[in-house]
């Protein structure tokens, strides 16, 4: 496998039994469409942080289930940048992409358990079919889908496999940091898609089961995943796992308020010396609101970190 060693990885002891051990399993995911940039840079720092201010362990899973989005070789520079700004994890990494397995017996016990359906339509037909409707459709818009093919008994090989709501499906959940929230699955939202026409599995499926396999029981994210969580939560339900607990970080943006990625350019972030790395940690802590004076003198990583580790806790959340 294409592992890269993590220099602080315990070695020959078993999995099983470190896990029990921790009450806290967390989890950095990114995909590997590029170099870790300032806003995902903040997301690993978070949720290291937040691992790390409770004792617990800390996973790295590249999500390159999206094979054609993946960019090759920058799960290895996203591996080396971590490293490089000490943040360590305690696991060997995982690759979505060697995973299809998984998913698939857990979308197997969903069309078991009569939880989905094939479905055929077109982004086109489904557009046309809520535009007579008498939906307004933006440009890029998620659309809700509307059901064509649930009823349709569809047998078609080349099909995506969606699930099938309930009626009413309004999930609830407590945010740490937003507080309480809800979404009403059914008219927001609508039947998603499990496995794309093209076989490739969605997000929404493998990251669900991933963390259910990996024990993880709390995922701190940035904010532009949140409105991916009652899907997650549903799909949780349905397939009878443990519900993990919810952090959603402030999104970090651009001068013109858009979300920092490789559509909008975001620069890589820069590890080549000690004190570009320090730079970078210092424009991520402030994004997480956790910039203090305290951290302003340190000449050292690890000094850097731990002290970033009590300011979290003192943060509470
Ligand atoms: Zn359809």
């Amino acid at each position: 496998m294409n592992t890269l060693q993590n220099p602080q990885s315990s070695q020959g002891s078993s999995q099983e039994t470190s896990r029990q051990a921790f009450p806290y399993r967390g989890r950095f995911a990114p995909s590997p469409t590029g170099p870790l940039h300032a806003g995902s840079l903040a997301s690993a720092l978070g949720s290291w942080l937040d691992a790390r201010a409770h004792g617990g362990q800390w996973l790295v899973r590249i999500e390159d289930v999206d094979t054609p989005r993946t960019v090759q070789g920058s799960d290895q520079i996203i591996l080396q940048q971590l490293i490089a700004c000490g943040l360590y994890w305690d696991e060997e990494v995982v690759w979505q992409s060697k995973r299809t397995a998984l998913y698939q017996a857990a979308l197997d016990q969903l069309n078991k358990d009569q939880m989905t359906y094939r479905c055929i339509c077109s982004r086109k037909h489904i557009e046309e079919t809520l535009r007579a409707n008498g939906a307004e459709l933006g440009r890029h818009e998620e659309l809700i889908y509307p059901g064509n093919c649930r009823n349709q008994n569809r047998h078609e090989e080349k099909a995506a496999i969606r699930v099938s709501l309930p009626s009413s499906c309004v999930l609830q959940f407590k945010d740490r940091m937003k507080g309480v929230q809800s979404q009403d699955l059914t008219t927001q939202v609508g039947d998603f898609v499990l496995r794309r026409a093209d076989g490739l599995f969605t997000y929404q499926l493998a990251v669900v089961v991933d963390d259910h396999l990996q024990d993880i029981t709390h995922i701190v994210r940035g904010e532009d995943l949140f409105s991916n969580t009652a899907r997650q939560l549903y799909l949780q339900q349905i397939l009878g796992y443990q519900i993990p607990s919810y952090l959603h970080l402030p999104l970090v943006t651009n001068a013109a308020g858009e979300k920092l990625s490789k559509q909008t350019q975001a620069l890589g972030i820069n590890t080549n010396t000690k004190e570009a790395t320090l730079d970078a940690l210092n424009t991520a802590a402030s994004h997480l609101d956790i910039w203090g004076d305290a951290l302003k003198p340190l000449s050292t990583i690890d000094e850097w970190l731990s002290i970033a580790i009590k300011i979290w806790q003192h943060k509470g959340w």
